[in-house]
């Protein structure tokens, strides 16, 4: 291999600052356009936790709250656009936001929080998969006989108190995603189940337009991975209405919208689809579309 041809990426940058001021505009603009996925940690305090509590101080203590995802991988492009921010001025002026409508999430720390375009971006929810935080109960720990049992991360969450901060993000996001493996079935179906769903949609309908759920091949060993043999063959979603297919853009990862048959669709899925439509419809405020799926790729 010829090595004058590998270019690490300290030097691509040096000649990136080479370039001409309009490409690196360019190339800016590009690597900040579309719509993009923001992901955080819904972290469920319990009354045993005794670690990061420093780090976390008092707000732990007062309920759920978001924490962002502690992995050097995260896709949130939050990050990315401070993380550039920092690195150039010319950056600083492209990425100035113009959105019409933005949503704040509120980090652990003093007086942290981020905002997004509340327009466009989506607000990626996980849970219970957060280093410290609790993992989803098994389908061995469920209680066969007892239909009010509620052991899923879902009910967790909203059986425990919640910061005012959580709530407030969670109320205005327009476009909140879930990723499949932490709502769908893995127990059997029970009345809590749909319980949680009329809930759930109680804190998020307001404002809500798209609700995602987002399956990642390289982790989820759930029943959407039917989901990755459906490709967007002409990338338009057909009949009335008919538009392209969402492509949510992550930092070296990007979230492509799939299509799955109302029928193929986790029971949770339709209840929380359903309850959504039926608060919005009584409130007499609709701005909710629909149930969308999401695949994501590594690039
Ligand atoms: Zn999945």
């Amino acid at each position: 291999m010829d090595s004058s041809s590998v270019v690490s990426p300290a030097t691509a940058f040096l000649y990136f600052a080479d370039l001409p001021i309009e490409l690196q505009f360019q190339v800016w603009e590009e690597c900040l356009a579309g719509p993009s996925m923001h992901i955080f940690d819904v972290r469920i305090p319990s009354s045993d936790d005794s670690g990061d509590r420093q780090r976390d101080g008092p707000r732990r203590k007062h309920g759920v709250f978001l924490d962002p995802v502690r992995s050097v991988d995260d896709p949130s492009m939050y990050k990315h656009r401070q993380a550039l921010r920092q690195t150039s001025r010319l950056a600083s002026l492209v990425s100035k936001p113009t959105w019409r409508a933005t949503n704040t999430v509120y980090l652990p720390g003093r007086r942290e929080a981020t905002a997004y375009d509340n327009d466009a971006d989506v607000l990626l929810l996980r849970l219970g998969a957060a280093p410290g935080g609790h993992a989803a109960p098994t389908g061995d720990d469920h209680p066969k006989d007892d239909l009010l049992a509620r052991p899923g991360i879902v009910g967790m969450m909203l059986d425990a108190p919640w910061t005012a901060e959580f709530a407030e993000t969670l109320r205005a996001a327009r476009r909140v995603a879930f990723r499949a493996a932490d709502v769908q079935g893995k127990t059997p179906w029970c009345v809590g189940d749909a319980f949680d769903a009329m809930r759930l949609a109680c804190c998020i309908q307001q404002d809500l337009e798209v609700l995602y759920f987002v399956h990642e091949p390289s982790v989820c060993k759930c029943g959407c991975r039917e989901w990755e043999t459906k490709r967007p063959q002409d990338n338009v979603v057909g009949g009335r209405g008919r538009r392209e297919l969402d492509v949510i853009q992550g930092m070296g990862r990007t979230y492509r919208e799939v299509r799955v048959k109302r029928k193929n669709r986790d029971r949770f899925v339709r209840y929380l689809d359903a309850a959504v439509r039926q608060q919005q419809q009584d409130t007499g405020r609709v701005t909710f579309k629909e149930v969308r799926f999401l695949v994501a790729v590594d690039d």
